[in-house]
Parts: structure tokens; C-alpha cells; sequence
């Protein structure tokens, strides 16, 4: 090989990104992308919905760091040198606007993720990258310091450097033709779900959304604040889909059965709760119709557990027991269900696991046993929560593994 040559496995947002920063600092490299589907970029163009939110509003590295279950701590250290500022410089010079929206989401401004697939397909063009589609890579093998890649067409190409960004996988035998250099990883399962619900009861109240809830997983230290929609199934929302990506492994592990624990007014402890309807009680003729802006919840829920037990709103707080209210506030603050599978969120899922991060050194992204070798986005064990932090992580980790550094 005269021209040194780049090879890069895998023609999604980590590939194309690493692709085209190659090529930007090194003109005179042979760099390719070899991508087994007919098309590129597939997941770029369903993502956020099909408008790509594509980072989130958030410049501090530490902050930012915590939105992944996995790969927080080597990810607080690759944002030293590419971070959430970078990527909105890097889409600039490519004269792509961003916007941000309320709840911290980055978009392209012209709201289609068309932009990013033209931006990376025309740059890497333009730096001569090439592109072989329908080029399945099915072994890797590294023969003095040169890299031999078995393509399922039955070719062989060969790099002096691989960079694979193969993306995130259902099972390990995805990653099958990394088998030669005995790579460690960590088993492909799903994160960002939804909850099934066992008994459907408070399922007649789909649609309903609380916004400050607290759900905690029993028996175990996974407990989220925040958003709560019950749907037909079950449970959704921004707490639950937060919940099941850091207990993604644990949840995983008990097979999607469990409890959970939700406090729907996590302001209140039922022993606050108790105290202040107490207050009420005691000073005044209020109904139960007043408690529902007392507690602050859509007055459905409160119609709904008022029924369980068997209290009229229109009742007098002065004429029900305290038996009656303590059994309110444990409703409110501790209402138990059981958990039975989950639900992919439709919009947007990552799979937790893929190459042990043990394996990587995050100052280059090479792998510390294969010298060229080197991992970007969502094949390495990192997942992030909704939001563009996926997309984050493939951007920072590509942008480390494109300055081939050793
Ligand atoms: C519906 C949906 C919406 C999403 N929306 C967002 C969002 O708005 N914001 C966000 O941050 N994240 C989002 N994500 C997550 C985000 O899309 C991924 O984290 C990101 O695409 C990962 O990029 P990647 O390049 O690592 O992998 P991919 O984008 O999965 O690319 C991997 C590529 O490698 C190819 N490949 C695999 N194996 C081989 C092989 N052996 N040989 C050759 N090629 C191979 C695949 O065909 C694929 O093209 C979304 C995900 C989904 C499914």
C-alpha cells in the first residue's frame, strides 16, 4: 500500500464522522467506509423523529457526563477534547445552524436530519472518501502490521488502520469478525423502555401525565425523578425511560419482572402528606374535591384513588377517619405495581453493552491490545439517556479516534 490507508467499518454517524476527520487532517490518506446495508446514515435519518437532535444544550462536561449509564466516567475525559461546544463548532463550519429547545434538545434548524446526511455525504466526498455499500465486513485479522479485511462477498481489502464504528447490536455474534484479537465485551441488551404493567387498573387513566413523580425499582437503589405518562400498557415518560436505562443491566438480569414504587407527588412523604390534610381537617369544612390543588395532581388521579377507597369528593376531610386519609397518602406517595416486560420506546433506543470500555484507551480510542485498531460510538459499551446524547457519544468518540494517535 503506497498511500496509507484508513478503513473504516461501518457507514453510520460514528463512521462518517471519523471518516470525514481523517480525511480533513490527513488529504493524503486512502480513507474508506465499509457499510454491509445498501444505504448509510439509516438511523441518522429516522433519529429525533426524523428532524436528528443531534447534542443537547448542555457545556458543562461533568453535567453532561451524567446522562450516560454507562461510560460516564471515560466519557467526563474524552469531553476534554471533544464536547457538546465542539460539535456546534464543527457543524458550523460546515455551515449547518443548530437550534436549541426548551427542554435542552439541539436540532439542525431546518428541522430534517436530511441536513446531516447531506453534510456528511458531500464532505467526505469532497476529501475523496469512498463508500462501498453492501460490503459486509465478516472477519479481521491483523498480519504483521498490516490489517486484512474478510468481506462477505468473499473479498479481502486491506488497512493500516481499522476504526470500527459497527454500532449497537441485539447479540454479541454482531461483533463476530472482532474474534481473532479476543476483544472482551459486555452483552448487547435493550436500554430506554417503557413498563408493562401487570394488572392494567390505573391503565383506564392513558394519556395522563404527572409531573413530578418519583419511581423507585424495589429491593434495589434505582429510584428517578420527573415525568410520568400512564399509557395502555403501563408506565412511560421521561422518569421511566431515564429509570430503565441506568437499571437497563439490573432489570435486564430479573428478566423485565419487578416492582416499582411510585410517589406521584415526590414534594410529599406520606407523613407530610398525612400532616397537611391533618391541618386541613382540623381547621375548616374543605372537601376532598380541595385536596386535588393541595397535592398538586391532575384531579383524575386524585378521582382515581379517592374510588379505591371508597370516598366521595364531595365528603367532608372532617367527616373521614385518619385511617382513610393515611390510606390516601399511601396511594399518593407509595403506590406499588408490578412489573411485567417491557416496551421498546418507539422514537428513539440504544442497546447498553458492546465492546468493554476495559479494553479502549479514551485518551486515542484505540484498543490498548491491537495496536490500529480503534472503536467509535455505539459499539462500545456507552449509552446515554434521550435527548442527543447517543449522538453526542458517537461525535466525541469518533473525533478521538480520527487523530489515529497511538
Ligand atoms: C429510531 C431511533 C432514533 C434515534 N434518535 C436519536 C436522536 O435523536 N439523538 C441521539 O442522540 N440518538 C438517537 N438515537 C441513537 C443514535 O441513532 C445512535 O446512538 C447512533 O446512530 C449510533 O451511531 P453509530 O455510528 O455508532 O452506529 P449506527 O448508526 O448504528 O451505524 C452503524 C453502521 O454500521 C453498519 N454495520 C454493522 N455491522 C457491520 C459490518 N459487519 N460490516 C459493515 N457494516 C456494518 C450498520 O449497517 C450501520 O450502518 C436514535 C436511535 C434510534 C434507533
Amino acid at each position: 500500500m503506497n498511500k496509507k490507508t484508513i478503513a473504516i467499518i461501518g457507514g453510520g454517524a460514528a463512521g462518517f464522522f471519523a471518516g470525514i476527520n481523517i480525511a480533513r487532517n490527513n488529504p493524503n490518506y486512502k480513507v474508506f467506509i465499509l457499510e454491509k446495508t445498501v444505504k448509510t446514515l439509516q438511523k441518522v435519518k429516522v433519529s429525533g423523529g426524523g428532524r436528528c437532535n443531534i447534542t443537547h444544550h448542555c457545556f458543562d462536561n461533568t453535567q453532561l457526563s451524567k446522562n450516560y449509564p454507562r461510560g460516564e466516567e471515560e466519557l467526563l475525559q474524552a469531553f476534554t477534547q471533544f464536547n457538546v461546544k465542539d460539535t456546534i463548532s464543527w457543524f458550523a463550519h460546515y455551515g449547518i445552524k443548530l437550534k436549541s429547545e426548551s427542554d435542552g434538545r439541539i436540532f439542525p434548524v431546518s428541522n430534517t436530519s436530511q441536513t446531516i446526511i447531506d453534510c456528511f455525504e458531500t464532505a467526505f466526498k469532497e476529501l475523496n472518501g469512498k463508500v462501498h455499500l453492501n460490503t459486509e465486513v465478516v472477519s479481521l485479522r491483523k498480519v504483521d502490521s498490516i490489517f486484512e479485511i474478510s468481506l462477505k462477498n468473499e473479498k479481502t481489502v486491506k488497512a493500516d488502520c481499522v476504526i470500527v464504528t459497527c454500532g449497537g447490536a441485539n447479540n454479541t455474534g454482531a461483533y463476530d469478525f472482532l474474534k481473532d484479537f479476543n476483544i472482551k465485551l459486555r452483552l448487547p441488551i435493550a436500554s430506554l423502555f417503557t413498563f408493562n404493567l401487570k394488572d392494567k387498573s390505573i391503565t383506564q387513566l392513558m394519556g395522563l401525565s404527572v409531573a413530578n413523580a418519583q419511581v423507585q425499582i424495589k429491593h434495589s437503589n434505582y429510584s428517578q425523578k420527573g415525568v410520568v405518562l400512564v399509557t395502555h400498557w403501563g408506565f412511560s415518560g421521561p422518569c421511566v425511560l431515564k429509570l430503565s436505562a441506568f437499571a437497563a443491566e439490573f432489570l435486564h438480569q430479573n428478566n423485565y419482572q419487578f416492582e416499582i414504587e411510585i410517589n406521584w407527588a415526590s414534594y410529599f412523604s406520606t407523613q407530610t402528606l398525612f400532616n397537611k390534610i391533618l391541618e386541613l381537617k382540623n381547621s375548616g369544612t374543605k372537601t376532598w374535591n380541595y385536596i386535588t390543588a393541595e397535592v398538586q395532581l391532575p384531579k383524575r388521579l386524585v378521582a382515581y384513588f379517592l374510588t379505591q377507597i371508597a370516598i366521595e369528593p364531595s365528603k367532608k376531610l372532617a367527616e373521614t377517619s385518619n385511617k382513610k386519609i393515611e390510606q390516601f397518602c399511601q396511594l399518593v406517595c407509595s403506590s406499588t405495581f408490578e412489573i411485567k416486560g417491557k416496551t421498546t420506546f418507539k422514537e428513539e433506543f440504544v442497546t447498553c453493552g458492546g465492546v468493554d470500555l476495559k479494553e479502549v484507551d479514551i485518551r486515542t480510542m484505540q484498543s490498548k491490545k491491537i495496536k490500529g485498531l480503534y472503536f467509535a460510538g455505539e459499539v462500545l459499551n456507552i449509552d446515554g439517556i434521550t435527548g442527543g446524547f447517543n449522538f453526542q457519544a458517537a461525535w466525541t468518540t469518533a473525533y478521538i479516534a480520527a487523530m489515529l494517535k497511538n
